[in-house]
Protein backbone atom coordinates (compact mmCIF):
# COMPACT_ATOMS: atom_id res chain seq x y z
CA UNK A 1 0.00 0.00 0.00
CA UNK A 2 1.19 3.17 -0.85
CA UNK A 3 0.11 6.97 0.60
CA UNK A 4 0.61 9.75 -1.92
CA UNK A 5 0.82 12.84 -0.53
CA UNK A 6 -0.38 16.17 -1.99
CA UNK A 7 2.19 18.57 -4.08
CA UNK A 8 1.30 20.98 -1.31
CA UNK A 9 1.97 18.61 1.44
CA UNK A 10 4.52 19.94 4.13
CA UNK A 11 7.36 18.19 5.80
CA UNK A 12 5.00 17.72 9.50
CA UNK A 13 2.09 16.32 6.90
CA UNK A 14 4.39 13.27 6.01
CA UNK A 15 6.28 13.08 9.77
CA UNK A 16 2.56 12.79 10.97
CA UNK A 17 1.66 10.57 8.25
CA UNK A 18 4.28 8.36 9.08
CA UNK A 19 3.94 8.24 12.76
CA UNK A 20 0.82 7.39 12.19
CA UNK A 21 1.08 4.68 10.01
CA UNK A 22 3.87 3.46 12.54
CA UNK A 23 1.54 3.38 15.47
CA UNK A 24 -0.76 0.86 13.48
CA UNK A 25 2.33 -1.80 13.32
CA UNK A 26 3.43 -0.81 9.78
CA UNK A 27 6.86 0.49 8.17
CA UNK A 28 7.20 3.20 6.32
CA UNK A 29 9.80 3.96 3.53
CA UNK A 30 9.59 7.54 2.04
CA UNK A 31 10.85 8.66 -1.18
CA UNK A 32 9.82 10.98 -4.17
CA UNK A 33 8.00 10.95 -7.09
CA UNK A 34 8.08 13.34 -9.84
CA UNK A 35 8.06 16.17 -6.71
CA UNK A 36 5.66 14.50 -4.79
CA UNK A 37 6.05 12.81 -1.86
CA UNK A 38 5.24 9.05 -1.33
CA UNK A 39 5.23 6.65 1.11
CA UNK A 40 5.72 2.82 1.29
CA UNK A 41 3.63 0.72 3.48
CA UNK A 42 4.59 -2.78 4.59
CA UNK A 43 4.20 -5.07 7.11
CA UNK A 44 0.89 -6.60 8.85
CA UNK A 45 -1.95 -4.60 6.85
CA UNK A 46 -5.29 -5.22 8.58
CA UNK A 47 -7.61 -3.69 6.08
CA UNK A 48 -7.94 -0.44 8.49
CA UNK A 49 -4.95 1.36 6.88
CA UNK A 50 -6.62 3.50 4.05
CA UNK A 51 -9.50 4.70 5.89
CA UNK A 52 -7.14 5.43 8.83
CA UNK A 53 -4.65 7.52 6.79
CA UNK A 54 -6.69 8.72 3.97
CA UNK A 55 -8.36 11.66 6.11
CA UNK A 56 -5.00 12.84 7.56
CA UNK A 57 -3.87 16.49 6.27
CA UNK A 58 -1.60 16.66 3.01
CA UNK A 59 -3.02 12.76 2.31
CA UNK A 60 -4.23 13.10 -1.70
CA UNK A 61 -4.62 9.39 -1.78
CA UNK A 62 -3.97 5.65 -0.14
CA UNK A 63 -3.69 3.43 -2.99
CA UNK A 64 -3.22 -0.47 -2.89
CA UNK A 65 -0.58 -1.57 -5.31
CA UNK A 66 -1.40 -4.42 -8.01
CA UNK A 67 2.41 -5.61 -8.01
CA UNK A 68 4.07 -8.22 -5.62
CA UNK A 69 7.54 -5.74 -5.76
CA UNK A 70 6.99 -2.13 -4.75
CA UNK A 71 9.99 0.02 -4.33
CA UNK A 72 10.80 -1.42 -7.61
CA UNK A 73 7.78 -0.77 -9.42
CA UNK A 74 6.53 1.95 -11.98
CA UNK A 75 3.02 2.02 -9.50
CA UNK A 76 5.05 3.45 -6.65
CA UNK A 77 7.54 6.02 -9.00
CA UNK A 78 6.39 7.04 -12.32
CA UNK A 79 9.50 8.74 -12.97
CA UNK A 80 12.25 7.19 -14.50
CA UNK A 81 15.17 6.15 -12.05
CA UNK A 82 19.07 7.36 -13.61
CA UNK A 83 21.44 6.37 -11.98
CA UNK A 84 24.13 8.58 -10.93
CA UNK A 85 27.97 7.45 -10.60
CA UNK A 86 32.12 8.52 -10.73
CA UNK A 87 30.58 11.83 -13.38
CA UNK A 88 28.37 9.08 -15.60
CA UNK A 89 25.15 8.03 -15.13
CA UNK A 90 22.82 5.11 -16.90
CA UNK A 91 19.08 5.55 -17.58
CA UNK A 92 19.02 8.93 -19.33
CA UNK A 93 19.08 9.72 -22.84
CA UNK A 94 22.70 8.48 -23.45
CA UNK A 95 22.84 4.43 -23.74
CA UNK A 96 26.04 2.73 -21.71
CA UNK A 97 28.24 0.50 -22.97
CA UNK A 98 30.12 -1.77 -21.11
CA UNK A 99 32.96 -3.47 -22.71
CA UNK A 100 35.63 -5.80 -21.85
CA UNK A 101 36.41 -9.52 -21.31
CA UNK A 102 34.20 -12.62 -19.82
CA UNK A 103 37.73 -12.92 -17.08
CA UNK A 104 40.46 -10.73 -16.36
CA UNK A 105 43.80 -12.98 -17.54
CA UNK A 106 46.77 -10.67 -17.23
CA UNK A 107 47.87 -7.65 -17.00
CA UNK A 108 48.74 -6.93 -20.48
CA UNK A 109 45.62 -8.23 -21.74
CA UNK A 110 43.09 -6.19 -19.87
CA UNK A 111 45.69 -3.19 -20.97
CA UNK A 112 44.75 -3.56 -24.72
CA UNK A 113 41.26 -4.51 -24.76
CA UNK A 114 40.55 -1.49 -22.26
CA UNK A 115 42.16 0.88 -24.87
CA UNK A 116 40.53 -0.46 -27.56
CA UNK A 117 37.10 -0.58 -26.56
CA UNK A 118 37.52 3.00 -24.76
CA UNK A 119 38.39 4.49 -27.79
CA UNK A 120 35.77 2.81 -29.27
CA UNK A 121 33.32 4.72 -27.43
CA UNK A 122 32.49 2.09 -23.88
CA UNK A 123 32.05 4.09 -20.86
CA UNK A 124 32.80 1.36 -18.62
CA UNK A 125 35.18 -1.76 -18.45
CA UNK A 126 33.71 -5.19 -17.67
CA UNK A 127 36.02 -8.03 -16.27
CA UNK A 128 35.67 -11.10 -14.01
CA UNK A 129 37.92 -11.59 -11.25
CA UNK A 130 35.85 -14.33 -9.24
CA UNK A 131 34.16 -16.62 -11.78
CA UNK A 132 31.30 -18.62 -11.59
CA UNK A 133 32.03 -21.81 -13.47
CA UNK A 134 30.04 -24.63 -14.23
CA UNK A 135 32.68 -26.83 -13.77
CA UNK A 136 34.89 -26.81 -10.47
CA UNK A 137 37.90 -27.65 -12.99
CA UNK A 138 37.50 -24.30 -15.33
CA UNK A 139 39.87 -21.36 -14.38
CA UNK A 140 37.66 -19.85 -11.29
CA UNK A 141 39.10 -16.67 -12.41
CA UNK A 142 42.59 -14.56 -10.86
CA UNK A 143 40.58 -13.29 -7.42
CA UNK A 144 42.12 -9.99 -6.05
CA UNK A 145 45.22 -9.49 -8.28
CA UNK A 146 42.31 -9.50 -11.13
CA UNK A 147 40.85 -6.68 -8.79
CA UNK A 148 44.27 -5.26 -8.50
CA UNK A 149 44.53 -5.13 -12.27
CA UNK A 150 40.83 -3.69 -13.32
CA UNK A 151 42.50 -0.80 -11.06
CA UNK A 152 44.70 -0.01 -13.00
CA UNK A 153 43.33 -0.59 -16.21
CA UNK A 154 40.88 2.29 -15.23
CA UNK A 155 43.33 4.20 -13.34
CA UNK A 156 45.30 4.73 -17.14
CA UNK A 157 42.40 4.90 -19.15
CA UNK A 158 39.54 6.72 -16.98
CA UNK A 159 36.79 3.69 -17.86
CA UNK A 160 34.85 2.29 -14.51
CA UNK A 161 34.72 -0.93 -13.68
CA UNK A 162 32.20 -3.35 -13.40
CA UNK A 163 32.56 -6.82 -11.79
CA UNK A 164 31.15 -9.84 -10.20
CA UNK A 165 30.94 -10.61 -6.69
CA UNK A 166 30.02 -13.71 -5.65
CA UNK A 167 29.50 -14.33 -2.04
CA UNK A 168 28.09 -11.58 0.80
CA UNK A 169 31.96 -12.21 2.55
CA UNK A 170 33.16 -10.89 -0.99
CA UNK A 171 31.51 -7.67 -1.04
CA UNK A 172 33.84 -5.56 1.16
CA UNK A 173 36.90 -6.54 -0.91
CA UNK A 174 35.12 -6.34 -4.38
CA UNK A 175 34.00 -2.48 -3.23
CA UNK A 176 37.57 -1.19 -2.76
CA UNK A 177 38.07 -2.00 -6.36
CA UNK A 178 34.94 -1.40 -8.16
CA UNK A 179 32.85 0.64 -9.18
CA UNK A 180 29.96 -1.01 -10.51
CA UNK A 181 29.24 -4.68 -8.29
CA UNK A 182 27.23 -6.85 -10.43
CA UNK A 183 25.73 -10.56 -9.47
CA UNK A 184 25.67 -13.11 -12.01
CA UNK A 185 22.62 -14.98 -13.57
CA UNK A 186 23.33 -17.66 -11.20
CA UNK A 187 23.32 -15.85 -7.71
CA UNK A 188 20.17 -13.50 -9.10
CA UNK A 189 18.34 -16.26 -6.01
CA UNK A 190 20.97 -15.80 -3.79
CA UNK A 191 19.02 -13.61 -1.13
CA UNK A 192 21.75 -13.21 1.90
CA UNK A 193 23.92 -11.74 -1.20
CA UNK A 194 21.25 -9.46 -1.92
CA UNK A 195 20.95 -8.19 0.80
CA UNK A 196 24.20 -7.08 1.64
CA UNK A 197 25.06 -5.39 -1.61
CA UNK A 198 21.61 -3.54 -0.60
CA UNK A 199 23.62 -1.69 2.18
CA UNK A 200 26.52 -0.79 0.11
CA UNK A 201 26.90 2.41 -1.87
CA UNK A 202 27.96 1.08 -5.12
CA UNK A 203 25.41 0.85 -7.94
CA UNK A 204 24.41 -3.01 -8.62
CA UNK A 205 24.07 -4.41 -11.88
CA UNK A 206 21.59 -7.04 -11.26
CA UNK A 207 21.75 -9.93 -14.13
CA UNK A 208 18.29 -11.85 -14.55
CA UNK A 209 18.43 -15.61 -13.47
CA UNK A 210 18.44 -18.11 -16.66
CA UNK A 211 15.38 -19.85 -15.54
CA UNK A 212 13.57 -16.75 -13.97
CA UNK A 213 10.71 -15.33 -14.74
CA UNK A 214 10.05 -11.37 -14.95
CA UNK A 215 8.41 -11.49 -12.10
CA UNK A 216 10.99 -13.78 -9.46
CA UNK A 217 13.65 -11.13 -11.48
CA UNK A 218 11.97 -7.96 -9.87
CA UNK A 219 11.36 -9.46 -6.48
CA UNK A 220 15.30 -10.00 -6.44
CA UNK A 221 15.64 -6.07 -7.16
CA UNK A 222 13.58 -5.29 -4.66
CA UNK A 223 15.35 -7.18 -1.87
CA UNK A 224 18.35 -4.87 -2.62
CA UNK A 225 16.24 -1.98 -3.16
CA UNK A 226 14.47 -3.29 0.50
CA UNK A 227 17.79 -2.57 1.86
CA UNK A 228 18.69 0.76 0.94
CA UNK A 229 20.35 0.56 -2.30
CA UNK A 230 17.80 1.84 -5.08
CA UNK A 231 20.93 1.93 -7.16
CA UNK A 232 20.09 -1.09 -9.35
CA UNK A 233 20.47 -1.74 -13.05
CA UNK A 234 17.97 -4.82 -14.39
CA UNK A 235 20.50 -6.65 -17.16
CA UNK A 236 18.48 -9.14 -19.68
CA UNK A 237 20.88 -11.66 -20.17
CA UNK A 238 19.02 -14.72 -21.87
CA UNK A 239 17.12 -17.51 -20.45
CA UNK A 240 17.08 -21.50 -21.16
CA UNK A 241 14.45 -22.38 -23.54
CA UNK A 242 14.34 -25.38 -25.84
CA UNK A 243 16.90 -23.58 -28.28
CA UNK A 244 20.07 -25.42 -28.44
CA UNK A 245 21.85 -23.36 -31.05
CA UNK A 246 22.45 -20.29 -28.92
CA UNK A 247 23.79 -20.95 -25.32
CA UNK A 248 20.43 -19.07 -24.42
CA UNK A 249 17.54 -16.96 -26.08
CA UNK A 250 17.76 -13.27 -25.78
CA UNK A 251 14.23 -12.46 -24.23
CA UNK A 252 13.70 -8.97 -26.49
CA UNK A 253 10.14 -8.95 -24.79
CA UNK A 254 11.89 -8.12 -21.52
CA UNK A 255 13.85 -4.65 -22.04
CA UNK A 256 9.74 -3.15 -22.76
CA UNK A 257 8.11 -5.03 -20.45
CA UNK A 258 10.94 -4.29 -17.36
CA UNK A 259 10.88 -1.04 -18.70
CA UNK A 260 6.97 -0.84 -17.89
CA UNK A 261 6.94 -2.61 -14.85
CA UNK A 262 9.62 -0.43 -13.13
CA UNK A 263 11.36 2.66 -13.22
CA UNK A 264 15.23 1.05 -13.32
CA UNK A 265 17.51 1.26 -16.20
CA UNK A 266 17.59 -1.87 -18.13
CA UNK A 267 20.59 -3.30 -20.15
CA UNK A 268 21.38 -6.45 -22.07
CA UNK A 269 23.68 -8.63 -22.29
CA UNK A 270 24.02 -9.99 -25.64
CA UNK A 271 27.26 -12.22 -25.27
CA UNK A 272 25.83 -14.57 -23.07
CA UNK A 273 22.28 -14.33 -24.49
CA UNK A 274 23.81 -15.53 -27.90
CA UNK A 275 26.71 -17.29 -26.50
CA UNK A 276 28.05 -16.83 -30.46
CA UNK A 277 29.84 -13.72 -31.63
CA UNK A 278 28.55 -13.71 -35.09
CA UNK A 279 25.11 -13.12 -33.43
CA UNK A 280 25.82 -10.39 -31.12
CA UNK A 281 25.93 -7.89 -33.19
CA UNK A 282 22.32 -8.29 -34.22
CA UNK A 283 21.51 -9.12 -30.59
CA UNK A 284 23.06 -5.31 -29.82
CA UNK A 285 21.15 -3.40 -32.26
CA UNK A 286 17.94 -5.15 -31.46
CA UNK A 287 18.49 -3.92 -27.58
CA UNK A 288 19.06 -0.30 -28.69
CA UNK A 289 15.84 -0.39 -30.53
CA UNK A 290 14.04 -2.08 -28.39
CA UNK A 291 14.61 0.50 -25.68
CA UNK A 292 17.81 -0.74 -23.64
CA UNK A 293 19.46 2.12 -21.19
CA UNK A 294 23.07 0.08 -21.77
CA UNK A 295 24.95 -2.80 -23.46
CA UNK A 296 27.17 -5.27 -21.50
CA UNK A 297 29.27 -6.42 -24.26
CA UNK A 298 32.55 -9.30 -24.01
CA UNK A 299 35.43 -8.21 -26.01
CA UNK A 300 38.74 -9.91 -25.69
CA UNK A 301 41.66 -9.05 -27.77
CA UNK A 302 42.78 -12.55 -28.76
CA UNK A 303 39.26 -14.42 -28.75
CA UNK A 304 40.61 -17.81 -29.98
CA UNK A 305 42.59 -18.04 -26.97
CA UNK A 306 40.56 -16.81 -24.13
CA UNK A 307 40.01 -18.69 -20.82
CA UNK A 308 36.91 -17.90 -21.02
CA UNK A 309 34.03 -17.37 -23.15
CA UNK A 310 36.07 -16.69 -26.28
CA UNK A 311 33.39 -17.95 -28.67
CA UNK A 312 31.29 -15.45 -27.55
CA UNK A 313 33.86 -12.68 -27.57
CA UNK A 314 34.06 -9.96 -29.75
CA UNK A 315 37.60 -8.74 -31.49
CA UNK A 316 39.07 -5.43 -30.95
CA UNK A 317 37.56 -4.44 -34.81
CA UNK A 318 34.60 -6.41 -34.29
CA UNK A 319 33.76 -4.17 -31.31
CA UNK A 320 34.30 -0.79 -32.95
CA UNK A 321 32.32 -1.73 -36.18
CA UNK A 322 29.32 -2.61 -33.65
CA UNK A 323 29.60 0.43 -31.84
CA UNK A 324 29.55 2.86 -35.47
CA UNK A 325 26.07 0.96 -36.36
CA UNK A 326 24.41 1.13 -32.60
CA UNK A 327 24.94 4.95 -32.53
CA UNK A 328 23.01 5.03 -35.79
CA UNK A 329 20.57 3.30 -34.01
CA UNK A 330 20.54 5.39 -31.11
CA UNK A 331 19.74 8.43 -32.92
CA UNK A 332 16.77 6.73 -34.26
CA UNK A 333 15.37 6.25 -31.07
CA UNK A 334 16.27 9.71 -29.98
CA UNK A 335 19.10 8.70 -28.05
CA UNK A 336 23.24 8.98 -28.21
CA UNK A 337 25.74 6.21 -27.25
C1 LIG B 1 29.58 -12.66 -16.84
O1 LIG B 1 29.05 -11.61 -17.18
O2 LIG B 1 30.81 -12.84 -16.86
C2 LIG B 1 28.74 -13.80 -16.44
C3 LIG B 1 29.24 -14.86 -15.81
O3 LIG B 1 27.46 -13.64 -16.79
P1 LIG B 1 26.15 -14.46 -16.33
O4 LIG B 1 26.13 -14.39 -14.84
O5 LIG B 1 25.03 -13.71 -17.00
O6 LIG B 1 26.31 -15.86 -16.87
MN1 LIG C 1 31.38 -14.61 -19.71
Amino acid sequence: MIVVMTAGATQDDTQYVVARAQSLGLRTHVSLDNGRTVISLTGGLRGIESDALSGLRGVERVASLRLPYRLTSSEYKSERSIIPFNGLSIGGDEIMVMAGPCSVESQSQLLETAVAVKNAGAKLLRGGAFKPRTSPYSFQGMGEPGLKLLAEAREQTGLLIVTEVMSPEQVPLVCEYADVLQIGTRNMLNYSLLQEVGRVDKPILLKRGMMSTINEFLMSAEYILSHGNNHVMLCERGIRTFETYTRNTLDINAVGALKELTHLPVIVDPSHATGKASLVASASRAAVAAGADGLIIEVHNDPDHAWSDGDQSLNHSEFEALMGQLKAIAVAVGRTI
